[in-house]
């Protein structure tokens, strides 16, 4: 029986984690990943907007965030897979066969990035379909690339790629590009890119490696394929809670309705950070949701 089972150890559910120990709760974090840390371990720039923390990448402030904890008593789990949880009970169930219980639960799994869903997408995975322009870019040098997406993440890959890969095709479905207009303009006059609108990419087709896609464009009679070496998706994020679904309150997109104290429709569970945050995801934020909710946790215990 733990006071507070923390899902997720990312900012928010180390940040939890950190102030629930410093209240005196009894406190378990369980994570999937064999790393703690989150989208920390995919951010590959500089950090410059956490407050009193530069770091050179996101693995460097999630080091100084777990330098921070271990003197902390909190339990984390790494590596465990979730088999099911009772949010009303406030039970969670293992695969490993541990049956958990405790008083409140923190819902912490912030987002995962959306996946295209097209053959190839897994089995290309580090073999030629790479993660993030800023880190593989010297992987692709020399070939030709395609960015799929529409967005601001997806245009600044593009252009990254576009730094050392002689053509690079965005591929994106609707009419005009979401990205911000820094991004487009730079798009439309480097000669290296061209943008498909209206198009998506049906398959990633290779042998050992990528070797091209195939592209559906509006107003094309049939999908065509395009030989390329290196594919990047880029397609948004969604958040992780499928495996709570039907037992509170989501939004349309999936995301946990919680209100300014974290709590989520159901007595005594709160979701912090990206998973609770579709409009403002950011370290700040799920780092001072995580202290919220542990002070209303160490609060509410102590009144009961
Ligand atoms: C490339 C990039 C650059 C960024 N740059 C910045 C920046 O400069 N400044 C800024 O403020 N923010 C930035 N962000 C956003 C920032 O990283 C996130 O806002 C922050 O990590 C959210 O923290 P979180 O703890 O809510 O979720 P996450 O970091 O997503 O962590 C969630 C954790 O929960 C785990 N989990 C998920 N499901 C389960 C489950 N069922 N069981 C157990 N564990 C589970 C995951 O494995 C993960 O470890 C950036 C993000 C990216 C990807």
């Amino acid at each position: 029986m733990h006071d507070v089972v923390i899902i997720g150890s990312g900012p928010a559910g180390l940040s939890a984690a950190r102030w629930c120990d410093e209240l005196g709760l009894d406190t378990l974090v369980l994570e999937q990943s064999e790393e703690v840390g989150g989208q920390l371990l995919s951010v590959h720039n500089p950090i410059e907007n956490y407050l009193a923390v530069r770091a050179a990448n996101g693995r460097e402030l999630r080091d100084r965030f777990v330098e921070q904890t271990t003197d902390s008593d909190f339990d984390l789990w790494t590596n465990i897979e979730i088999e099911s949880v009772d949010l009303k009970a406030k039970r969670v169930a293992l695969k490993s066969g541990e049956d958990l219980q405790s008083i409140a639960i923190v819902i912490a799994t912030g987002l995962r990035r959306r996946r295209l869903g097209v053959p190839g997408e897994t089995e290309f995975r580090e073999r030629g379909l790479i993660e993030s322009g800023t880190r593989d870019r010297q992987l692709l040098a020399g070939k030709d690339v395609c960015v799929i997406g529409g967005g601001d993440a997806a245009a600044e890959n593009a252009l990254l790629l576009a730094e050392v890969c002689p053509t690079v095709t965005l591929v994106h479905r609707r009419k005009k590009l979401r990205a911000r207009r820094e991004f487009t303009e730079q798009l439309h006059t480097n000669h290296c890119v061209t943008v498909f609108p209206e198009s998506t990419v049906r398959r990633i087709i290779g042998n050992e490696r990528v070797e091209a896609v195939e592209i559906e464009r509006a107003g094309a009679i049939k999908p065509f394929e395009m030989a390329v070496q290196g594919v990047l998706i880029r397609i948004g994020w969604e958040p992780n809670t499928n495996f709570i679904s039907g037992q509170l309150e989501l939004d349309e997109r999936g995301y946990v309705i919680v209100g300014s104290q974290q709590e989520t429709s159901v007595a005594n569970v709160f979701a912090i950070g990206d998973v609770a945050n579709p409009l403002a995801p950011t370290i700040s934020g799920a780092v001072g949701a995580g202290a919220t909710a542990a002070k209303v946790i160490a609060s509410r215990l102590r009144e009961s």
